[in-house]
């Protein structure tokens, strides 16, 4: 049995890894995660206290210091690569944790557990070449040089949808940048997050460089958030617990990456190729039963061929199979929580209430599991809550549109912004809503790509910065700007001085009045 976990009767047990030890919290308190598709509980998972948290947060500060700093960037960089040996040798055993946990189909999981292995050797690449700049100054006073340092502890709050990958998107930049980091996973799923400790640990990582804590009160990921000591907060969710989270890191002035909600749009043009649109649109929105912050849940489908669409589309959610997410074929497993499966039936019928059409699905699945059907819904206005609100499940809201300005404005008419899909075969065309939509990602005939290479986030209220891509280290960076004086003169301290405005000339009168210096009027 794998370090850190152990059968408590039928349940599987996981503790705590805090400061490079998997230990019970200090109140023994436990709570179970259930599994969605038997709807029993799997697992017994250690159920943290706020001063529990504080003690991963010391020795997070503490590790900052030690070991984890002598290392450097090569050997940083080093460790991340044997990370991501253990995590590719135990795909397998993470991504069917995954599963029980969330209930996510296993070639899926598979798939994301394969990336967390490719974040961290893409951002390992990056940890020994994180460098300053000497500052070309035009006086030879000074010699000015900025450095770009850790920022120290990093706090990691992750939801239910996907632990692993959305872990990765944070983990990966923030170790190559030498930060230390305290995960709170979310009480729904948290023990593929602490099956992962396993393989940190047996990496090698120093103590207190990576540590989660689990718990079931929301007060643990509010306590995070708020942390005097935790200097920037990454957190995947709500947009609603997203301001909450960025309130409270705003009251110590901590720095916060935000990847929130979404309502993203899929634009389909007469022009397209009408299968490769239909198959995006499934990816985008019946993948991992709709629960993806950039499900593409309304689809805008140009007039002439909105029926001929509808029909494609009704047919392969029909096709769909729901099932055992550990069977290879199951195309769509339950829904992770039982709350969530509640949501998404109430935003439907609301909808039906008000007269949308549902033309497959719309319920919750007799079967035994949390499963929603797949959802195909028309006969919607701009302004229903199904075209407006984060449904995230397997439900899809279709609209016609005429002309393509039509299309932007309805693909812009919502206060999300984290992606877009487009299908067009009008290459012109396809340049022309690039510029218009406003997205953070726009996928152009694909959707639901993913590489650590390319920046992802969002736009107006779907998010604050952007994970992945070579500048997502520089939120794990501060720079320090260093000034040495190197003339050994005297200036005088009654003025500001400054390096840039001045030429040689007062260099020489420097020399011949040391007292005065270099110095710029305000
Ligand atoms: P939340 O945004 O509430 O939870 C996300 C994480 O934040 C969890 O770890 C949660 O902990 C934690 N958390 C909760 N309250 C606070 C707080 N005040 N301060 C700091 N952290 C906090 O998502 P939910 O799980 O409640 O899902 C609600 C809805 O959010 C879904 O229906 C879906 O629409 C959307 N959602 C969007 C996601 C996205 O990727 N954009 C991901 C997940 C959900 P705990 O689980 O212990 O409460």
């Amino acid at each position: 049995m794998a370090r850190g976990v152990v059968e408590a009767g039928s349940l599987k047990r996981y503790d705590l890894y805090v400061d490079g030890t998997f230990q019970p919290p200090s109140q023994n308190a436990r709570f179970e995660s259930v599994n969605p598709y038997t709807e029993e509980p799997w697992a017994t998972v250690a159920d943290a206290s706020v001063e529990d948290l504080d003690v991963a947060v010391d020795a997070a500060l503490r590790a900052l210091e030690g070991d984890w700093l002598t290392l450097g960037g090569a050997g940083r960089g080093k460790l991340m690569h044997r990370l991501a040996d253990l995590v590719e040798q135990n795909l397998a055993h993470l991504a069917a944790i995954e599963t029980s946990d969330n209930g996510k189909v296993r070639r899926d999981a598979e798939a994301q557990v394969a990336l967390v292995a490719k974040w961290l050797r893409y951002f390992a690449g990056l940890a020994d070449k994180i460098e300053g700049r000497v500052v070309s100054e035009p006086q030879a006073e000074y010699f000015v040089y900025t450095r770009r340092e850790p920022v120290g502890v990093v706090g990691a709050i992750l939801p239910w949808n996907a632990p692993l990958l959305l872990l990765a998107f944070k983990l990966a930049p923030a170790l190559a940048a030498g930060c230390t980091m305290v995960v709170k996973p979310s009480e729904f799923t948290p023990a593929s997050v602490l099956a992962f400790a396993q393989y940190v640990h047996k990496a090698g990582f120093p103590a207190g460089v990576f540590n989660v804590v689990s718990g079931s009160s929301r007060e643990l990921g509010a306590a995070l958030a708020a942390h005097p000591r935790v200097s920037r907060i990454a957190f995947t969710g709500s947009t609603q617990t997203g301001i909450s989270v960025s309130k409270a890191a705003s009251d110590h002035v901590g720095r916060v990456t935000l990847e929130l909600g979404g309502k993203s749009p899929q634009i389909v043009f007469a022009d397209a190729d009408l299968e490769a649109a239909v198959n995006g649109v499934v990816a985008g929105v019946f993948a991992a039963s709709g629960q993806m912050c950039h499900a593409g849940s309304r689809v805008l489908v140009e007039q002439s061929i909105h029926d001929a669409f509808v029909d494609a589309l009704v047919r392969r959610a029909r096709e769909a199979r729901l099932g055992d997410p550990t069977d290879p074929l199951t195309d769509i497993g339950p829904i992770s929580t039982e709350p969530q499966l509640r949501k998404i039936e109430e935003l439907v019928s609301a909808s039906a209430r008000s007269g949308a059409k549902i033309l497959c699905g719309g319920k919750v699945s007799p079967r035994s599991g949390y499963f929603f059907e797949p959802t195909v819904i028309t006969n919607v206005q701009q302004h229903a809550q199904i075209v407006r609100e984060e449904v995230f499940g397997p439900v899809v809201a279709v609209m016609p549109f005429d002309r393509e300005d039509d299309a932007i404005e309805m693909a812009n008419d919502t206060p999300y912004g984290l992606a877009a899909g487009l299908w067009t075969s009008n290459l012109n065309r396809a340049h022309r809503m690039v510029d218009r939509i406003k997205a953070g990602t726009v996928w152009v005939n694909c959707y639901r790509v993913a590489s650590p290479a390319v920046p992802f986030g969002g736009m107006k209220t779907s998010g604050v910065g952007r994970e992945n891509g070579l500048d997502a280290i520089n939120d794990y960076l501060e720079t320090k700007s260093v000034w040495m004086d190197v003339s050994g003169g005297k200036r005088d301290p009654y003025r500001i001085s400054s390096s840039s405005s001045e030429s040689s000339e007062s260099t020489t009168t420097r020399e011949s009045n040391p007292s005065r210096g270099d110095h710029l009027d305000e």
